[in-house]
């Protein structure tokens, strides 16, 4: 029996899984696909708007005093170890900041995207005066210099100036004789050194003295360090835009987190915090990616087990503690009939959040459908609707849980984490897991 099983590999289930194996226990991370990550821009967003613009995300979450917001039960020392956490896991390849400062990043379109961790290849977009020359390539349909950098030119630098922004198209051929390659074919060629040089020679003769150079964010996606020689070739600070998904950040981002919990499952010492001379830690953990849970099993207020479809029969998992990381709509794990009932899909959780105006006309207004979800208390348990944990040992974490408008805040990978953070800890410190081998308690 393992100690716990994570449904999920997004954001959510991934932080939870980490922490769990970090603290010495044994873990089944279950999922049917991979999470959301790689959908996203690549960074760690923790709260760019409450309306306002938040410029301070870890302060700004103790504006979400909202006792139906998942941020209701974190603190913004929560959030700055939360912050630290996962940009130390990454690496400082891939994200950087401390949290305390939206980083303000040109879009593809043109406009400026609040960020609390970006990845560093992208920090030079924040506008500071200087002028901004945006690259496009002939051959990648996906981004259109010529708009962004008109848009741009809508948007103000932090002295209240117009930001000056101009584009340029350059013909980088990154597949033989193939005239609209995607954004990964681009990223997979600019990993190597003669495709990274041939770009700085087609780029180079256009640029112009002391101007800052933005390429679609395809600058490498093995290589997290392409963009920074490309830089040093070019004599000139560069900077990658996100474009739309699958986005090469989120694909770094995300290969990296799972290789790292694969490699923590064989290897303790590449994520686990306790020593593990025996090897007990890391042979009890499995990554089973491509399983759908579909059922489960309980004894009184506990679950005792799920059921993953797999080829032939079903397979039972059985374990002491459970996370539910099955992320929102989007994921499949919440759904609305066509009645106009939502529901949780796994255990039918209760919603709360629910009204009878779930779909508002204003396509650009609030959307109350969005809010939907789970209640959890502080340890991230499901509560029923008079305020009872629905099973003591079940957790949830991430896009599930409800109460916030996570595309529109900016929230929703904060709340991943955070959440994905507190379902791990809660169950460590609540001594809940009475291990036979190899756990720390
Ligand atoms: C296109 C897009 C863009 C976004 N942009 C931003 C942004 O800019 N800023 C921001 O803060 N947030 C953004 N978000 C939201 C943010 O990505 C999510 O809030 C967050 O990643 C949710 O993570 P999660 O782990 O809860 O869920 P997900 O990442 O959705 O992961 C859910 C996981 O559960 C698995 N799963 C579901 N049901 C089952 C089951 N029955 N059995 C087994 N596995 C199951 C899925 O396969 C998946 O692996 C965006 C989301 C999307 C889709």
């Amino acid at each position: 029996m393992r100690d716990v099983v994570v449904i999920g590999a997004g954001l959510a289930g991934l932080t939870a899984a980490t922490r769990l194996m970090q603290q010495g226990k044994s873990v089944a991370l279950v999922s049917k696909g991979i999470g959301g990550i790689q959908l996203g821009q690549g960074t760690i967003d923790f709260l760019g708007y409450t309306p306002d613009l938040i410029h301070d995300p870890i302060e700004g979450i103790n504006q979400t005093v909202d006792d139906s917001h998942p941020y209701f039960h974190f603190s913004a020392d929560d959030a700055a170890s939360a912050a630290e956490w996962i940009r130390d896991l990454m690496g400082n390849d891939l994200l950087v900041g401390d949290g305390h400062k939206n980083y303000r990043l040109p879009t593809a379109l043109g406009s400026l995207r609040p960020t609390a961790l970006p990845q560093p290849s992208m920090v030079f977009g924040e506008p500071s005066g200087r002028k901004i020359v945006l690259v496009g390539f002939d051959r990648l349909k996906d981004f259109y210099p010529d708009l962004a950098a008109e848009n741009l030119r809508r948007q103000t630098n932090p002295d209240g100036t117009p930001i000056k922004a101009r584009a340029i198209h350059v013909d980088l051929e990154v597949r033989e004789g193939e005239v609209d390659s995607s954004a990964v074919q681009f990223a997979r060629a600019l990993d190597s050194p003669d495709v990274q040089e041939e770009l700085c020679r087609l780029v180079k003769p256009h640029l112009l003295d002391g101007e800052v150079v933005g390429f679609p964010a395809v600058l490498g996606l093995a290589d997290t360090n392409a963009w920074k020689r490309i830089s040093q070739r070019l004599d000139h600070d560069v900077f990658e835009v996100v474009i739309q998904p699958p986005s090469v950040p989120g694909m770094r981002l995300n290969e990296r987190f799972t290789r790292l919990v694969k490699s923590g499952m064989k290897d303790p010492g590449a994520i686990h915090s306790i020593p593990d001379e025996t090897g007990v830690l890391a042979s009890r953990s499995r990554f089973i990616l491509g399983g759908h849970v579909i059922g489960f099993d309980t004894d009184d207020d506990r679950v005792t087990s799920v059921t993953v479809a797999s080829a032939g029969h079903p397979t039972t998992i059985q374990a002491k503690e459970f996370v539910l990381a099955t992320g929102g709509f989007e994921a499949g794990s919440l759904a609305m009939d066509s009645h106009g009932t939502v529901s949780e899909t796994l255990f039918d959780l209760p919603l709360h959040g629910v009204t009878d105006e779930m779909i508002n006309g204003d396509y650009w207004g609030e959307q109350p459908l969005f809010r939907v979800g789970l209640k959890v208390d502080e340890q991230m348990r499901p509560l029923d609707t008079t305020g009872q944990a629905v099973y003591s040992n079940l957790r949830a974490a991430g896009g599930l849980i409800g109460g916030a408008n996570r595309w529109r805040e900016k929230s929703g990978d904060g709340i991943a984490l955070l959440t994905g953070l507190r379902a791990a800890d809660s169950i460590v410190s609540a001594g809940a897991i009475d291990s036979e081998e190899g756990s720390k308690k």
